[in-house]
């Protein structure tokens, strides 16, 4: 579904991904571990097509499709989802229309007709429910006043209103208590299946024992330095990065 093939990536002329190279299959749950400022976050910007992170080699595909040239909506109306690390506060703007006005522009690119309040309202409903969120949060603005918790578990909804193919989780686990880890789990759960492919970027292994990844990978200064089964998340527990960075 995804495939980066020796990808350079730039922010302002500081080079940041050095030779990236992931293949992720549908069905798959990968973990990307790795220390801090290795390049993560840029690695789920640069899928995003996030305009501030140029790519000056490699390439990316999803679905066998080049994505190198498409703008940032065209691949998330493709089906490539983001959770970010550091979700944006949008006062003036209502979560439950947000995720309606999100939700149709996927809708629109594929053809399909936009559903208006009413027709949406079920779909949300019964999204909200599976990630176990309070209904106070559709009257809310967007992210605004959120705890960090609470915009982890927004972009969980997103996620599930949103129904990609492909979820790239941006430490989305970072900032939980243990009762919201265990529900942000049971959202990644209830979405994974055959069809999804799903990475997540975490620095805990509590993550990991509640959402079992298929793969594990050690991004460090910008590419992949090791990749391995579940094991790996344990031993980097136990052994830090400086083994694999030395
Ligand atoms: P990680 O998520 O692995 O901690 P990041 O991808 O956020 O790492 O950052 C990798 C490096 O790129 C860091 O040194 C960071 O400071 C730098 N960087 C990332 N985004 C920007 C930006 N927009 N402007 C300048 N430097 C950036
Ligand atoms: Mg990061």
């Amino acid at each position: 579904m995804l495939t980066l093939d020796n990808v350079h990536a730039q922010v302002e002329d500081h080079p940041i991904l050095k030779g990236l190279s992931l293949t992720v299959n549908a069905g798959e749950v990968h973990a990307i571990m790795g220390p801090n400022g290795a390049g993560k976050s840029t690695f789920a910007k640069v899928v995003a097509g996030h305009d501030d992170y140029e790519v000056n080699d490699g390439d990316i595909q999803f679905n066998g499709e080049s994505i190198n040239e498409l703008d940032i909506e065209d691949r998330a109306n493709k089906g490539i989802f983001i959770g970010f690390q550091y979700p944006t506060e949008v006062p003036g703007v209502n979560n439950a229309e947000f995720l309606r006005l999100a939700y149709n522009a996927k809708r629109q690119a594929n053809n399909q007709e936009a559903l208006n309040d009413e027709e949406f309202r079920p779909i949300l409903l019964e999204k909200l429910k599976a990630a176990q969120m309070d209904h106070i949060f559709l009257e809310r603005d967007l992210n605004s006043g959120f705890s960090g918790g609470q915009k982890k578990r927004n972009e969980i909804l997103q996620m599930l209103v949103l129904e990609p193919q492909l979820a790239i989780l941006d430490e989305t686990d970072s900032g939980l208590d243990i009762d919201a880890l265990r529900i942000v789990a049971d959202g990644i759960n209830q979405y994974r299946s055959e069809n999804h492919a799903i990475v997540l970027i975490t620095h805990y292994q509590r993550l990991l024992d509640l959402v079992k990844p298929d793969f594990v990978h050690v991004l460090a200064d910008g590419k992949i330095a090791k990749s391995g089964g579940p094991e790996l998340a344990l031993e980097l527990e136990a052994n830090g990065y400086d083994w694999l960075t030395k």
